[in-house]
């Protein structure tokens, strides 16, 4: 049966030719084999830096073999909410471990463990800025605090990009009772660090919370692997910390580690924590594994190794026209503007066997798309070395 003629499908019809014309449709890639460096993509073997698995734990045969064992254990699925059946003994044991793995910056904390970093900021927003108080949003922030923070009935303030004397401003003229900062720890296409010890220093003086998203951090910065918190050696009770465990943990999920009374609060009103499935057992299970193996030793030397990647790249990666953005993250973003030209060059990139993600409005202001790369502690120096003279070259070419 076709539709005639309808003007939801004329107009998404027309949306979509716009797309197209202004080079922003994009596609996805079927990858076939495990997360790593070297993958299958649409059938092609290729060395990717687009993925945020930064200590290699995708594919990590113990991580695996733990989610397996937990599959075991627990079965396939958790066949209910967390209020009702679905917690398991797997997900206390990971809350209680990142609690403890955070304490020293999150005092009296609790953690909650949750499905995805997407729906823990949902949940987390929404349900602590009631319609008494106003959030302070950083301009870059991720699409989940954005919509977090749309979703909350609080008053909402955006600053611009790490500009304290704004927010010093806005937080001074406000009248809320309660204020929520709210930014990413490692901006997500940026690379850059937020000036979270100057933050917590606003808010401290004006009686804010700070919310840090740290799912770029969380495992990749500190010297055990716990975050952007450890690595600035920053601590405050007034400090909601939320991180993501499909990026450097290699799993899937996120948790929120914070007081215990806003924890509690979380479980009792958060809806995107209540009225969902918990997320099967075994992916709580193979995370204890996965958060092992970021505290100890061998986390150590996956960051020392990923550490050195990064200063590598950057030292061979001298571009005369484009721009690499100063970043110390395994996030390496090369300014490129236009839109036609990212994507050129990713494809040009995809036929020499890199596969690096090209970054286009609204994900990134006009005017401002990027190849995106991510290192990982998976790569090896010599595919670094590679990606470098491939996008060199691709660059001459250009001009
Ligand atoms: C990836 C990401 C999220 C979402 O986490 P998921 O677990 O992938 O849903 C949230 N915040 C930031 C900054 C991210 O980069």
């Amino acid at each position: 049966m076709t539709v005639a003629s309808s003007p939801l499908l004329d107009r998404l019809q027309q949306k979509l030719h716009e797309l197209d014309t202004q080079h922003l449709s994009r596609q996805r890639r079927t990858v076939s084999t495990p997360h790593a460096p070297r993958m299958t993509v649409d059938g092609r073997p290729i060395v990717a830096f687009c993925s945020n698995d930064y200590l290699g734990l995708a594919a990590e045969p113990r991580v695996v073999e733990a989610l397996q064992q937990g599959a075991e254990l627990y079965g396939a699925g958790s066949g209910a909410s967390h209020l009702i059946s679905g917690h398991s003994t797997s997900h206390a044991a990971l809350e209680n471990k990142l609690a403890e793995f955070l304490s020293p910056w999150v005092p009296s904390a609790r953690a909650l463990y949750f499905s995805t970093g997407y729906m823990a900021n949902l949940a987390l927003i929404s349900a602590l800025a009631g319609k008494d108080a106003e959030i302070f949003s950083e301009a870059l922030n991720h699409a989940s605090l954005i919509d977090g923070a749309r979703l909350a009935r609080a008053k909402l303030s955006v600053y611009p990009h790490r500009d304290l004397q704004a927010l010093d401003e806005q937080l001074r003229q406000s009248h809320a009772k309660e204020k929520l900062v709210i930014t990413d720890a490692v901006f997500s296409m940026d690379g850059d660090i937020a000036p979270l010890r100057e933050l917590l220093a606003l808010c401290e003086q004006h009686g804010a919370w700070l919310l840090v998203d740290d799912a770029h951090g969380f495992g990749v910065l500190g010297d055990t692997g716990r975050g952007v918190l450890e690595h600035l050696d920053l601590g405050s009770p007034q400090l909601i910390y939320m991180g993501t465990l499909g990026k450097a943990a290699g799993v899937a999920g996120a948790f929120v580690a914070a007081h215990e009374t806003v924890i509690e609060w979380l479980v009792q009103r958060a809806r995107a924590y209540i009225y969902t499935t918990a997320s099967p057992p075994a992916v709580a299970h193979a995370l204890l594994t996965s958060i092992d193996i970021i505290g100890s030793e061998e986390g150590g030397q996956r960051r020392a190794h990923l550490k050195d990647l990064i200063a590598r790249l950057r030292e061979r990666l001298q571009l005369k026209h484009w721009q690499l953005l100063p970043s110390d993250t395994a996030i390496q973003p090369v300014i490129i503007a236009d839109n036609a030209t990212t994507m050129a060059t990713g494809k040009a990139l995809m036929e020499q066997g890199f596969w690096v993600g090209a970054i286009r409005p609204p994900t990134v202001p006009t005017g401002t798309a990027r190849l995106r790369i991510t290192l990982s502690a998976a790569h090896t120096a010599e595919q670094v070395d590679q990606l470098a003279a491939a996008l060199v070259s691709i660059e001459k070419s250009h001009r």
